[in-house]
């Protein structure tokens, strides 16, 4: 015992003196040219467009004219741990960032990428199913102490009806979450903790963001009910579509003509939802052809619109599946064509298309908070949120004296 005690002792001073003698506990994200990167990460330029065949993320320097698209989600409202929902990230070389629905699990991902969330305060929604939008409360909250000074923007469309419109939805998620973020008041930025809808009509196409040389363009999609669209970003002579749910459509093959990297829906046939999924064969027929388009439909498209790298999604990536979805594109379509997975990133410049695998770190953690954060205004701290009863129950003498002033 004794024996033991003197073992835990050493290991305990030595954890000790590791926790005093390493400053780089206090995470902070760092500027390198121009972009907050984790600490101690320094990324290299790509010279000769000779990217290594793993992406490992904060490790490369985006070039100023290229494009890097980073699929955070590909499957299903049924997400398992390496098949997250809906969400696409498209990084630019002059530095900003969006996002691309937001579906559940997604942030799991950013926070793999040890994303800089100063930047991620734009999601474009392409509809109000969770495996495209639930993720946004995480998002919103842990961007906030992740290091987001600013509020968050959320681009969404109206609906038949005011209530199933974005502002609704996101008025709501503000009233259900208010336990969290009342109770972080005065501690966090205040304009962190904002949370912006802007709603657009569903039913015009419409250019919905026209900023620093991006544009943003959305059109409708026909998808179960009003409301569900897809997004066309063009910058600097390139173009990302992304397709939201719908099945094939005139806005579709209009707006997405052409363009550099279009990802549209490639969902499973009847046959396959029947074995998968237990559905009788008519509600799988529904299911996969009248509100998703199946692998055959998806080739149809692409093989009308001719992209530069046509991107399926919106399948569970087992091998067995996705071969057979594959298949099924390439009886309609035999142009370039990725069948994304999570963490699929393509890198677009304009006389190449590179794709690669990102490899992310389980353990990491945010960035940390930069000194905008730091310095941004906050509110008196909140007060009253406990009653004396609760409080006066704390074990007296827990915890040891500060160790530096905190008024
Ligand atoms: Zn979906
Ligand atoms: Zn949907």
């Amino acid at each position: 015992m004794k024996r033991f005690l003197i073992v835990v002792s050493i290991i305990s001073v030595c954890a000790i003196g590791l926790f005093l003698g390493q400053n780089n506990l206090f995470a902070k994200p760092h500027t390198y040219k121009g972009e907050a990167y984790p600490e101690g990460r320094f990324p290299q330029e790509i010279k000769n467009g000779q990217y290594p065949r793993t992406y490992f993320p904060n490790t490369e320097i985006l070039g100023k004219d290229e494009m890097r698209i980073t699929a955070l989600g590909t499957g299903m409202p049924t997400q398992t741990p390496s098949n997250k929902s809906a969400c696409f990230l498209v990084e630019l070389g002059n530095g900003d960032k969006f996002l691309f629905d937001l579906g559940v699990g997604a942030t799991d991902m950013l926070s793999g990428l040890q994303a800089d969330y100063v930047k991620l305060d734009k999601v474009f929604v392409s509809h109000l199913h969770t495996d495209h939008i639930g993720d946004l409360a995480s998002l919103w909250v842990a961007g906030w102490i992740g290091g987001r000074y600013t509020p968050l923007h959320v681009y969404g469309a109206s609906s038949s009806s005011p209530e199933l419109g974005i502002k609704v939805h996101v008025d709501h998620i503000r009233d259900a979450w208010a336990w969290d973020v009342t109770s972080r008041a005065g501690t966090l930025p205040n304009a962190g903790g904002e949370i912006v809808a802007h709603e657009f009509d569903f039913s015009k196409t419409a250019v919905i963001y026209n900023e620093n040389g991006v544009k943003v363009t959305m059109f409708p999609a026909i998808h179960i009910r009003d409301g569900s669209v897809s997004f066309r970003l063009d910058w600097n002579g390139l173009s990302f579509v992304f397709g939201g749910d719908s099945v094939p459509n005139k806005w579709f093959l209009k707006e997405a003509k052409g363009a550099d990297v279009v990802v549209h829906e490639c969902f499973f046939t009847p046959e396959q939802w029947v074995k998968l999924a237990g559905f009788p064969y008519k509600q799988a027929y529904w299911v996969t052809s009248v509100i998703h388009t199946p692998p055959e439909g998806f080739g149809k498209i692409m093989s009308e619109i001719k992209p530069r790298m046509a991107v399926a999604y919106h399948y569970w990536n087992h091998r067995d599946i996705e071969f057979e979805i594959f298949e099924g594109v390439r009886k309609t379509y035999d142009g370039p064509l990725t069948m994304s997975d999570d963490l699929t990133v393509i890198n677009v410049t304009k006389d190449h298309i590179e794709v690669r695998e990102a490899t992310i770190d389980h353990e990491a953690w945010a960035q940390g908070t930069g000194t905008e954060w730091d310095t941004a205004p906050r509110g008196d701290p909140a007060t009253g949120l406990m009653a004396d009863w609760l409080r006066e129950g704390e074990m007296k003498g827990f915890n040891p004296p500060p160790t530096q002033p905190i008024d």
